[in-house]
């Protein structure tokens, strides 16, 4: 009598607890893509970090040539200037 009920509900619990596992399993899989992709994102930015730094660095604080505008030389390295002065000196 009671073992024709309780087959059911023995295999809805094997059922459940096979859902269980495979909720488990995604769930670790889960956590360790996150883990994963955490440690890809704080590498980036370490990396998008280091490299503003470096663009802040090279780039001096108001020293810019008087000639062309480019930072990176003086008025008396420029390029431009040289080639400006001889082209007016021909003309
Ligand atoms: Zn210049």
């Amino acid at each position: 009598m009671a073992p024709a009920l309780s087959q059911p509900i023995v295999e809805m619990l094997r059922r459940v607890f096979e859902e269980l596992k495979l909720l488990y399993n995604y769930a670790t899989i889960c956590e360790a893509r996150v883990v994963s992709i955490r440690k890809v994102d704080t590498q980036l930015g370490e990396e998008t970090r280091t490299r503003s730094g470096r663009v802040t660095r090279s780039e001096p604080r108001g020293r810019r040539c008087g000639i062309c505008g480019t930072a990176g030389h003086n008025a008396r390295t420029c390029e431009m200037d040289v080639e400006t002065s001889g082209e007016s000196d021909s003309n």
